[in-house]
């Protein structure tokens, strides 16, 4: 079976090399020629922990190939994995018309092809798409002539996370496969099974299952940290630590210990897309969805909360105070800054006329994009702390956990430190003299 992964973001271009180690045969395709230029000199479009080694030993062992000519790699392949971005659209739906762009080019080169050769192929579908989108694209392979004789529709979303997608997606809690046909599923776990020795963890839905476990999936973590965020809020104001309130309620097997960890809210290509979708994907199904509308609420309010902190510290008068940043990913172990917390504190300290100064171990050049000019860019953790007037931690980067505590009082103009990720301890911090604001544990 030849495989065809259409998008190489970080959801395709993990999945392939993914299936190339374990012995499949796999094109990658981009519309982004400069993307696909880099890839076939081995060189990422992002950064991803092990990302480039596996896919220099996927191209050694030719088991992976790169191209834009999506026509071509189509023809070659039975099976054809969507993997395109599904952006939000202003009223929070998802986007999916990259998507059904990619599904008709799909269509018509297989309608032709049919024509000459009989065949049997499969489209999976692993954008993060609204239900009902996998039944769209069937549609439109009907409108071209094709029947159920030759090709299926699979939904197969994926949960990697950035920062540990290899792994995750070597070693996944569980692969969800919908499609309404027999055969199909059982090409596409075919796929998978080199990942198992004895025990596939599937879950075998209908389309319209598939779909929705992936949003429901986000929404709940999105969920659980939007909840421990919440009583962080409360433990700043009475005097309550909340690592103790998360080791406290998580230990209970019901509850469990993951994803209770406070900070500036969360942010990503996904939690803030996805969440805001179900919403509309509820709206459309004339259901209410209070619970998941209400958590798109007060993360936005969390995301404010590091700005209130220092607001509050300084009376409101931040004008031309310096602040050095650390971090801006939205999380550790990846470059990607989409919906990041760090742009919004950002933001807010330039509409105070703040002076800002950033380091990130690998973020630099995407931030950039967004702030140009406005704000300064340093190359390691010690010049951005350089005469600021107080450090600001947005990302749980392992680099700025062990920074001695005695440089950062030597480099900055005075001992502040505002952590949204809550790196230190608040105690060593205060006998030794600083100004310490975390999350969720400020008056212990
Ligand atoms: P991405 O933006 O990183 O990559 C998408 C890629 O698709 C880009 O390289 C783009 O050039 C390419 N593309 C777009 N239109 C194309 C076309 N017509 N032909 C060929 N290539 C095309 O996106 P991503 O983060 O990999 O996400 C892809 C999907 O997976 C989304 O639906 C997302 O919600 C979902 N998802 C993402 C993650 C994640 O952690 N990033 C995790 C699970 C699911």
């Amino acid at each position: 079976m030849k495989i065809c992964i259409i998008g190489t973001g970080y959801v395709g271009l993990v999945t392939g090399v993914c299936f190339a180690d374990l012995g499949h045969s796999v094109i990658c395709v981009d519309k982004d020629t400069h993307k696909i230029h880099n890839l076939k000199e081995g060189i990422p479009p992002f950064y991803e922990p092990g990302l480039k080694e596996i896919i220099l030993k996927n191209m050694e062992a030719e088991r992976i190939t790169f191209t834009s000519n999506i026509k071509q790699a189509i023809e070659e392949s039975n099976i054809i994995f969507i993997a395109v971005d599904t952006p939000a659209l202003l009223d929070g739906a998802a986007d999916i018309s990259k998507v059904m762009a990619v599904a008709d080019t799909i269509a018509q080169q297989k309608a032709n092809q049919l024509k000459t050769q009989s065949h049997f192929f499969v489209v999976v579908n692993k954008s993060t798409v609204p239900v009902g989108t996998g039944e769209l694209v069937k549609e439109m392979f009907f409108q071209k002539g094709l029947t159920d004789d030759n090709f299926a529709v699979l939904a197969n979303p994926e949960f990697l996370r950035e920062g540990s997608a290899i792994s995750d997606s070597m070693k996944p809690d569980r692969i969800i496969i919908g499609s309404y046909s027999e055969k199909a599923i059982e090409m596409v776990e075919a796929l998978y099974k080199p990942l198992f020795r004895i025990d596939l963890p599937i879950i075998r839905t209908n389309l319209e299952t598939a779909e929705l476990i992936k949003y429901a999936a986000n929404s709940f973590l999105a969920l659980k940290i939007t909840f421990i965020n919440e009583m962080a809020n409360i433990c700043d104001a009475i005097g309550a630590d909340v690592h103790q309130i998360a080791k406290g309620i998580g230990s209970d097997g019901r509850i469990g210990r993951y994803f209770l960890h406070p900070g500036p809210g969360y942010g990503g290509a996904c939690f803030p897309k996805d969440t805001r979708a179900l919403v509309k994907i509820a709206e459309k199904a004339n259901c209410e969805t209070k619970i998941v509308k209400a958590c798109i609420e007060a993360n936005e309010a969390q995301k404010k909360v590091m700005i209130h902190k220092i607001l509050n510290y300084y009376q409101g008068f931040i004008e031309k105070k310096t602040f050095a940043i650390l971090g801006l990913s939205f999380k550790a172990n990846t470059d990607d800054v989409r919906e990041s917390p760090a742009i919004n504190v950002i933001n807010d300290l330039l509409k105070h006329n703040a002076i800002v100064q950033v380091f990130d171990p690998v973020a630099i050049n995407n931030v950039k994009k967004i702030f140009g000019d406005r704000i300064k860019y340093k190359e390691n953790i010690f010049d951005t702390l350089l005469n600021a007037d107080a450090l600001i931690i947005l990302t749980e980067w392992n680099d700025f956990r062990y920074i001695e505590i005695s440089k950062i009082k030597e480099l900055l103009i005075a001992p502040v430190i505002f952590d949204a990720r809550n790196l230190y301890d608040p105690k060593q911090l205060k006998d030794n003299g600083f100004v310490y604001f975390s999350i969720g544990r400020d008056n212990c």
